[in-house]
């Protein structure tokens, strides 16, 4: 119904780019489970990522 669905909203956990309906990877943070998203290029260049719900500094 609604076409504004915040939860679907996806951002890469390095730069922050919208990467939805791109080739981003998504995995879930190995400290506390949450969904991280990083986009193809952060990935290519191994930059760190933060986990948004508990800090958690990954590469
Ligand atoms: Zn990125
Ligand atoms: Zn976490």
């Amino acid at each position: 119904m609604s076409s504004t669905d915040r939860r679907e909203t996806r951002s890469c956990v390095s730069c922050g780019i919208n990467i939805a309906g791109t080739n981003a990877a998504s995995f879930k943070c190995p400290d506390c489970g949450a969904q991280i998203y990083r986009c193809a290029k952060c990935r290519k260049q191994s930059n760190l990522y933060e986990c948004p719900d508990c800090g958690f500094l990954g590469p």
